[in-house]
């Protein structure tokens, strides 16, 4: 008999050292769920840290990506080629992930700012259109082999995901970040605004909602993980900036 689905191991995937760019691993008893794509040319980390854990990629069965920036969806059609795994994404994303509509980069501070010029967010990439395409329906994840679901969280992009995973997880992609610049580094404790941001009244009400429907701690693109009390503390001063 199959065992069924079961509460996953979050394993990180360091995109970037120091935590600055992080993906991650969904393992279950079977299957692998990969959440988000890191940037382009970054398979090997992927198969590194699925090898450490007795896994390979072809054990992925999902490929999820978070939003539409380079260091979440770059890599993508090189995981989907290397693993044989769909892509899903939220609709909202589609002209971002497709390079119709370059995302709008709105920066959140001095970083933000240097950092578009520097050109590195708007690097080329392979552009795709994901297999799966989310509205605001749900993911299950019982279908790719473990327990959680994807869910539309929208406000750093439109069409931002987010992975629940059982027992409080929830992997935010860029809802948040903590540390320093890109993020990561030091200080890793203390949240902080990504460097680019399109709804921060948004971000607010989906980190609130989170947290009351049980998110304990959040898994971030960069720095983190940070407990749900800290996310709850960033919600609120991002409510005040708004104010
Ligand atoms: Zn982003
Ligand atoms: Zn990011």
């Amino acid at each position: 008999m199959k065992p069924g689905p079961a509460s996953p191991a979050i394993a990180r995937i360091p995109i970037m050292p120091f935590g600055m760019v992080n993906a991650f691993a969904l393992i279950g008893p079977e299957k692998v769920v990969l959440v988000d794509a890191g940037l382009p040319d970054t398979v090997p980390r992927f198969d590194e840290v699925l090898k450490r854990h007795g896994r390979a990629l072809s054990d992925v069965s999902l490929i999820v990506v978070t939003h539409g920036h380079i260091d979440h969806a770059g890599g993508a059609c090189q995981l989907r080629e290397a693993t044989g795994a769909p892509i899903v994404a939220h609709r909202a994303e589609l002209p971002y992930l497709g390079g119709t509509q370059p995302p709008p980069f709105c920066p959140t501070g001095p970083f933000g700012r240097f950092f578009l010029r520097t050109g590195a967010p708007r690097a080329p990439w392979r552009h795709f259109e994901p297999d799966i395409q989310l509205d605001d329906e749900p993911l299950d994840l019982t279908d790719f082999g473990l327990d959680g679901h994807v869910e539309a969280t929208p406000g750093h992009t439109p069409g931002s995901l987010s992975v629940r995973a059982p027992a409080g997880a929830a992997l935010v992609g860029d809802m948040l970040a903590s540390g320093v610049l890109l993020g990561g580094l030091f200080m890793t404790g203390r949240p902080k605004r990504p460097p680019f941001e399109e709804r921060p009244d948004i971000v607010a009400r989906e980190i609130e909602r989170l947290a009351s429907e049980g998110a304990t701690d959040f898994y971030l693109g960069h720095g983190g993980p940070l407990p749900v009390k800290t996310a709850l503390r960033h919600a609120k001063r991002l409510r005040e900036l708004a104010s």
